[in-house]
């Protein structure tokens, strides 16, 4: 079939699902047919291996001519001039723009609840968070209305919404990919990643992705392996770190036991597995809160109601019209971590604070690197619980920061980490199996993730 006929089916089955699942901010869809129609006239070449594959976009990554919000009222009115750098790039691979995903403010949450503009659910059960940030994302893959999609990941945003819908998440090396055009959150974090519903998708859609990028001064100059190239299941004498301090009250049992149970197909598949400590595990969230939020208060100051984005009406000042603008363009939670974040960076709370939490990051980092030393990569849970209840942890943060345990420091050191799904709970919600892998080795994770799903 052509990619018209694939296009439009997509469409479709958004019209038939999205009143209910609520992933999609913006559609693309005129625009959309015509790439479709230009890649059937195209053809499938090895140069455009996305060619007609219709995929969406979470709406923190800037689109040419398509509204661009961020989930923010601060940016509701915001159509951008020009493509990040992934947009451009799959656009060469031949891809279909679908249209633009929910997520939460700025990226900052875990339930994509804190949107200014609407809830998404989980198409598994519609009364559960689809995760977050970026919820609007693994929704749309995991009930089937495109196959692909791009989200972020500064603590989790990839991962814990790929563990929570039963599908594949990656977030790749810090540098592997450029954040041109990615609306910055916490920018020494932030890496832009796919979710599909299987490995082998999700490793074309990396390759697409990746590479250096003049225009993003972090972005590695390195070749991109064929990251799909290498998927041949086999993974005998591979060696596997398993972190005991996974296996702690804070993690739910079932979750658990399912860690337990893809330690056991790893070894029958004749990797050895081994125990280890990850004795920095605990100190991941404090240090994430401090690093993000201190990033995001910096990063945040552009949005003043004077260049672009929202801007309050009626107003007698300079200083008034920053405050009114700020008051009513940001919601709840990006408004505390601007406050969290202009705290931990002001003078005689800096060394306490975000000093502190910079040497913890060293400490972290070399944590991974010590285990990485000995072992291919480190198997462990994504989340500490399955999908909760939607309204049940959006009022309470510290409850939604801690949950993200099992995520942050990844991002911290900068490693790589993908997630599969790796069974269900005995409520029939989704668990995630997350690999975590050394810098830059994304091919052994896809690697072990295929032998594994
Ligand atoms: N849940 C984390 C936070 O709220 C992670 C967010 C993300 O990765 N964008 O900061």
């Amino acid at each position: 079939f052509s990619s018209v006929e694939l296009t439009k089916e997509a469409f479709k089955r958004i019209d038939q699902t999205d009143s209910k699942v609520g992933a999609f901010l913006a559609l693309n869809e005129a625009e959309a047919i015509k790439q479709a129609e230009a890649a059937d006239a195209r053809g499938y070449q090895d140069s455009n291996v996305l060619n007609g594959i219709p995929l969406g976009i979470k709406d923190n990554i800037i689109t040419d001519g398509l509204t661009t919000t961020a989930a923010s009222r601060m940016l509701e009115d915001f159509v951008p001039i020009y493509d990040a750098t992934v947009v451009s790039k799959l656009k060469e691979a031949g891809a279909v723009n679908v249209g633009k995903l929910n997520m939460d403010e700025f990226a900052m949450g875990g339930t994509t609840e804190t949107s200014y503009f609407k809830e998404t659910k989980n198409p598994w059960d519609l009364n559960k968070v689809p995760g977050g940030s970026s919820g609007g994302s693994a929704a749309a893959v995991a009930s089937g209305q495109i196959l692909a999609s791009l989200g972020t990941d500064t603590g989790g945003s990839i991962r814990q919404p790929a563990a929570f819908n039963g599908i594949v998440g990656m977030k790749p090396t810090y540098g592997r990919v450029s954040r041109y055009g990615l609306i910055a959150f916490a920018s020494s974090l932030d890496q832009i990643g796919p979710f599909t519903r299987t490995v082998t998708d999700n490793a074309l859609m990396l390759e697409a992705i990746s590479g250096h990028d003049k225009r993003d001064s972090t972005s590695a100059k390195l070749e991109v392996p064929q990251f799909s190239a290498n998927l041949t299941g086999q993974i005998a004498g591979m060696k596997v770190a398993l972190p005991k301090e996974y296996f702690q009250a804070g993690v739910s049992q079932e979750i658990q036991t399912a860690v337990r149970k893809a330690a056991q197909q790893f070894e029958e598949m004749g990797a050895i597995v081994e125990e280890v400590n990850l004795p920095t595990l605990s100190y991941g969230i404090p240090a994430y809160y401090i690093i993000a939020s201190s990033e995001a208060s910096s990063n945040l100051q552009r949005f003043d109601g004077i260049r672009y984005g929202y801007r309050a009406e009626g107003v007698n000042s300079l200083d008034e019209l920053y405050i009114r603008t700020r008051s009513e363009g940001f919601g709840m939670e990006v408004k505390r971590r601007i406050m969290l974040g202009t705290f931990s960076l002001s003078s005689g709370f800096y060394d306490a604070y975000f000093k502190k939490a910079s040497q913890v990051r060293t400490l972290i980092k070399r944590d991974f690197e010590r285990i990485f030393n000995d072992y291919d990569f480190i198997l462990g849970p994504t989340t500490t619980t399955t999908a909760y209840n939607l309204g049940t942890k959006v009022e309470d943060p510290i409850q939604m920061y801690v949950s993200d345990l099992l995520t942050v420091t990844i991002n911290l050191a900068g490693v790589p980490a993908i997630t599969v799904p790796g069974g269900f709970s005995s409520e029939g919600l989704p668990i995630g199996i997350q690999l975590i892998g050394n810098y830059f080795e994304e091919a052994k994770l896809y690697q072990a993730a295929f032998a594994f799903e």
